[in-house]
């Protein structure tokens, strides 16, 4: 790349994605105006396309974290929680949403036409873990609309039908009571439909992640986090399909003329666990001048649901939701990271040890020790978190990843 070009190229296609993630809030904020169309709020790996089937807009209350991360609101959030008993120590998802809700403070609100979402119906699936039915509850309370929930179990080796049958059953069990809630009749067609669209999305959003495999890479791991915000909250949803056709063209071209993310990339990394949202454009900026590209990531990985079947919608949405990586050992935790260290050519892996998400650190049992014995893959641990930034020391952060790119410059 010339001189004065940017460090991280521009994605051209963030116009599209900020259009249609505009018109996915226009569209909640007119139905909590109006009332015409009821809310459900739904946790991120939870069985959204059944609440699309029913006609409900679906919120995500961990978009909303991630929302809370990226703009900088949530570590001053986070204490109205702990002032009402939720520990520093747990989800700070959890605890800057809850503190956005007690203070009403909300990115949302300079978005045009905001009026605050409320919901119909909360719904959670406990695959990521346990913080996520605690912060349902909090709202149960709070509303008093009804709680539904799928508790799948964790730690799971292989998916089979052991698990699979009773968490199908679990979500089959929802039909009823959102019938109910909805007051409509279930249409057992159009779920087909929606989780037949929730495949093709999914697909998409593979082909954006794996246009990654291309060296050097036309897209990172930091960008693939602002974009994967419609395979996350649009599933079974045209308009977001139609999105990623826009990305994918975009990153095949790149490709095509050997266009990288980053200029002059050296070194390709593997970035393990939840993002530090506060600091994206930091971390870009910082691993771009290290010639180092961030290219694939178990996170943004997390929303790939393979086994999504509209002729068999309710079995196959159970597997795709308990087949996600958080679900999962440490063997096949194991294997999996192997397979993506292969695949995209990664010359290390960064593990974020997220201080108040366990779940999706990965750091605290040996993995990487034994991956590193296995494949002699170098790895470096970044201490951090998701959302609240007084459990990230920049200095010590930076100079930690300088010193682990100079090791990969000897290697
Ligand atoms: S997986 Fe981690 S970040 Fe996600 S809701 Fe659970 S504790 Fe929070």
């Amino acid at each position: 790349m010339p001189e004065d070009k940017p460090l991280v190229r521009k994605i051209e296609s963030a116009k599209a994605m900020r259009d249609v993630m505009g018109a996915y809030f226009t569209e909640l904020f007119e139905a909590a105006k109006t009332g015409e169309k009821k809310i459900a709020w739904c946790t991120s790996v939870g069985p959204s396309e059944l609440l699309t089937a029913f006609g409900f807009l679906v919120y995500f209350p961990e978009n909303h974290g991630a929302m809370l991360g990226s703009s900088r609101m949530a570590t001053d959030l986070i204490p109205s929680a702990n002032a009402i008993g939720y520990s520093p120590e747990i989800c700070s998802y959890l605890t800057s949403d809850v503190g956005s809700f007690i203070k009403g403070e909300t990115p949302m609100a300079k978005m045009p036409g905001f009026v605050f979402p409320k919901p119909d119906v909360l719904v959670y699936n406990t695959n990521q873990c346990r913080d996520v039915k605690e912060w349902m509850s909090y709202y149960h309370q709070h509303y008093k609309v009804p709680l539904l929930g799928i508790e799948t179990p964790r730690s799971i080796n292989e998916v089979t039908d052991v698990f699979i049958e009773p968490v199908a059953k679990q979500i089959e069990a929802m039909v009823e009571p959102l019938s109910k809630i909805s007051g409509r009749k279930f249409d057992y067609d159009k779920f087909k439909e929606i989780v037949g669209l929730s495949r093709k999305l999914t697909e998409k959003w593979k082909g954006v992640l794996e246009a990654a495999e291309a060296v050097p890479s036309p897209i990172n791991f930091f960008d693939c986090t602002i974009h994967m915000g419609p395979a996350v909250v649009m599933r079974g949803l045209q308009r977001a399909i139609d999105y990623y056709d826009i990305l994918v063209a975009e990153l095949k071209d790149c490709v095509k003329k050997g266009i990288g993310s980053i200029a002059d990339e050296k070194f390709r990394l593997y970035w393990e666990g939840m993002p530090i949202w506060g600091k994206l454009r930091e971390h870009s900026e910082l691993f771009a001048k290290l010639k180092t590209c961030v290219v694939a990531s178990t996170y943004c990985n997390s929303w790939i649901f393979d086994s999504f079947d509209a002729k068999d919608p309710f079995r196959s949405m159970a597997k795709a939701y308990s087949e996600i990586f958080i679900v999962r050992s440490d063997p096949f935790k194991e294997k999996y990271i192997q397979r993506m260290v292969e695949k995209y050519k990664i010359s290390g892996v960064l593990y974020h040890d997220a201080k108040t998400c366990p779940n999706n650190s990965n750091n605290r049992y040996g993995l990487p020790q034994r991956l590193m014995e296995k494949m002699g893959i170098p790895y470096i641990v970044v201490p951090g978190d998701l959302n609240d930034m007084r459990c990230y020391s920049e200095e010590q952060a930076k100079t930690n990843i300088e010193a682990f790119a100079e090791q990969l410059a000897e290697a």
